[in-house]
This record gives C-alpha cells, structure tokens and sequence, in this order.
C-alpha cells in the first residue's frame, strides 16, 4: 500500500469513507466494528492486529521490545503487507500470516511497548491509511479518530466497565492485563487512547451486540453517514 503522510477526507478520497470505532481493551469495539463492516458493505480494519504483528515479528527476531533502536531498525528490513479477505483485514510479515499468535500472552505482554514507539505508529499510519485509496473501511483502534482519520465526521468510542471487559478476556480464555494495557496506551506521549474530538461516546457494559449495533447505527446516522 503506499505511504501517505497527510490525512485524508472522506472528500479526498470520494467515494471512499472511514469510521473510526475507538476504544480501551476489550470494550468490545472489534465485534462492533465487524457487524457494521458486514451490515454497512465495508472492509473493517483491526489496526491492533498490526502493532500485534510488528510485536510478534520483535519477538520472533529474539529482540528486545524496549531496545528502540532495533526495533526501527527491524522495521526497515521488514515487508509488511496489508490486505483484506472478503470483509477482513489481513496481514502479512515477510509472507507469513501470524494468525492465532497474534493473541499469545506474549504479544498481549508487550504490545504496548512496541505501540508507544512514534517511528513504529508513523509506519503503520501509513498503511492503515492506505485502505481507504481502494475501499470505503469500518477501522478499530486507539487513534483512529484521533490521528489516523481526524478529518472523518464518523467516530464512535466504545467503552464498558472495567469489570466486564475483564470477564470478556477470560470468556475469550485470554490471558491479558487489561488494565496495565490501557493505562501504558493512555499515558504515552504518542497518539494516547482519547475520546477523539467530535466522537459519540457508546458505553456497551450492559448491552446485547445486537443493541449495541443498533445504538452504533443510530449514532452514524446522526453523524450524517446515510448508508445506514
Ligand atoms: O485492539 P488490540 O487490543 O488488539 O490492540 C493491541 C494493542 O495495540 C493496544 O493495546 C495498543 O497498545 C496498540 N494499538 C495502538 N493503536 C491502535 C490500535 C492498537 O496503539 N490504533
């Protein structure tokens, strides 16, 4: 995909479109923004599959996640490639699909690390924004409507109790920290998880997905998406 460093709008690249569906761990923002991908005829970009990627190709390589310097340098002798399946986003590290190890405690452990490195978001900036030079996208992340897409009027932060998100990890059999994850991604100095300026905030603790699917399109519509 090339690169672009300026952010496009939805008029620059008409007829294409992205919503931004923002969010902590496991707020359930992944589920939503599959259902929208499959109910609205988009693509729906995880953007955490690719910092999952670059960390698992970190720790593959035997590096250090908090070695800076070799993991730029590891992203400069990397191929990554971004693509998509019918309505899913794919990727591919020098022609290898992680896959399943993308949800390894290790990755789990040391994502954030990886995430929180400027040069790392600025690479995979670049490909998320990507998608949308060939495709209208449904894209779940920590900044998408923030610093990915800031110009898109599409943008909803999914949230839900601490409690219930961390009872959807163990109902996943995952073992994640939550809460230590959320943290180092709201306090680092590179484009933190925020509530994204114009974002409908949609609290899902105590919803069905068919609801919170339903309240997501009402939000889009007042947003003025009239696809839905
Ligand atoms: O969404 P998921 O939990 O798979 O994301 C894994 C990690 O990737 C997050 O904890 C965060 O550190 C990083 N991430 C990010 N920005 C995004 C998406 C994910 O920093 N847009």
């Amino acid at each position: 995909m090339t690169s672009n460093h300026s952010p496009p709008t939805p008029r620059d690249c008409a007829p294409h479109f992205a919503i931004a569906i923002d969010g902590p761990a496991a707020s359930g923002k992944s589920t939503l923004a599959r259902k929208l991908a499959q109910h609205l005829g988009l693509i729906m970009v995880n953007s955490g599959a690719m910092y999952r990627a670059v960390t698992w190709k970190v720790l593959r390589e035997h590096i250090d996640p908090r070695d800076t310097a070799a993991v730029i340098s590891l992203l400069d002798r990397i191929q990554i490639h971004c693509g998509h399946d019918g309505i899913m986003s794919t990727i591919t590290i020098d022609g290898t699909e992680p896959g399943d190890e993308l949800r390894a405690p290790a990755i789990n452990a040391n994502v954030s690390i990886i995430a929180a490195i400027p040069e790392v978001r600025m690479h995979l900036i670049d490909l998320q924004r990507g998608y949308l030079q060939h495709a209208s996208i449904v894209m779940e992340g920590r900044d998408i409507g923030s610093v990915v897409f800031p110009n898109t009027p599409y943008k909803i932060y999914v949230d839900a109790a601490e409690s219930v998100r961390a009872a959807r990890r163990v109902d996943m059999g995952e073992v994640d920290s939550i809460a230590q994850r959320d943290a180092a991604d709201s306090h680092r100095s590179a484009a933190p998880l925020v509530v994204a300026e114009g974002a409908a905030i949609l609290d899902n603790s105590n919803l069905s997905i068919e609801s919170g699917v339903s309240a997501a399109l009402e939000i889009l519509r007042h947003q003025g998406l009239d696809t839905c």
